[in-house]
């Protein structure tokens, strides 16, 4: 079964999330725990809590559906050390406060290396970041997200993935978030059967869907390999509309959050409904 929903919003506090997708006829739902574009956000209440434990329990929603983003500020890559230190406090903020809302995983962009040090480098960093937040927690997973490759960002390729995973200690707490629009415009094609399966033989061969805990459905703004991130709504753009159909049909998606964030808000609900009807 498909569990398709879109990054809905928390504000007047996180419980209100699980509302706001019940709203669009999601089945699954991402959302932001704190004010992502702040470096500190005051702590969870523990009305915030359980508010949002019964409002899920209430509107149908599981843990492994829900798919938290972090903050945007965070880079787990960052080439220096000071500026490091707060990316990786922040997120094991973020991962705290993950756990104490119950949720199983929360979603990030793996870092940037600002032009300063390799790619390599990079992501040997971020390995070390997540190893550090992972043994300060207790069982939230850390779940990569496939970047566009825009500027100076590191995940663009199947393989970044994989070498961040093969330096974390932890196999069973670190999983990974396939985006459409970021993995066509980082070269990767879907628009036609044999492009789609292509595209995920090489995600199997590099990554493994064993660690795919979750996916961004977007169309995109830009064409095929221009490293550009610019989302949009499903059908409209250049992925078309064929590759969510050999998504929605391909078992390998069952269970796990699909979390539309295309631009439109205000044709989620429309656009769920547009994708189960795309199921044979
Ligand atoms: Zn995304
Ligand atoms: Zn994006």
């Amino acid at each position: 079964m498909k569990y398709i929903g879109g990054h809905v919003s928390a504000a007047g506090g996180v419980e209100n999330a699980p509302l706001n997708a019940k709203a669009i006829g999601a089945k699954a739902f991402a959302l932001f725990t704190k004010n992502q574009r702040q470096w500190f956000s005051k702590p969870l209440t523990e009305e915030n809590i359980k508010l949002f434990k019964e409002n899920c329990k209430k509107e149908g929603f599981l843990p492994e559906h829900i798919l938290p983003h972090d903050s945007y500020l965070i880079n787990l890559g960052h080439p220096e050390s000071e500026k490091l230190i707060k990316s990786q406090k922040a997120f094991l903020d973020e991962l705290q406060r993950c756990e104490q809302l119950g949720l199983k995983y929360l979603n990030f962009h793996p870092g940037t290396h600002l032009g300063q040090y390799s790619e390599d480098e990079c992501l040997k960093t971020v390995s070390e970041s997540i190893n550090i937040a992972l043994s300060e927690t207790d069982y939230v997973t850390a779940v990569i997200e496939n970047t566009a490759g825009q500027g100076n960002n590191v995940g663009y390729k199947f393989e970044h993935l994989s070498q961040i995973i093969d330096k974390v200690h932890d196999k069973s707490r670190i999983g990974v978030c396939i985006d459409t629009c970021h993995a066509y415009t980082s070269g990767y094609d879907l628009r036609n059967e044999e492009a789609f399966h292509a595209t995920f033989k090489q995600f199997e061969k590099l990554v493994g869907f064993q660690y795919l805990k979750g996916m961004h459905i977007n169309d995109s703004k830009k064409e095929l390999g221009t490293r550009v991130d610019r989302h949009e709504s499903i059908g409209k753009g250049f992925i078309g509309l064929d590759a969510f159909k050999f998504l929605m049909n391909d078992s390998r998606f069952d269970d796990i959050p699909l979390i539309l964030e295309t631009p439109n808000s205000d044709i989620w609900a429309d656009e769920i409904k547009l994708l189960y009807s795309l199921e044979k």
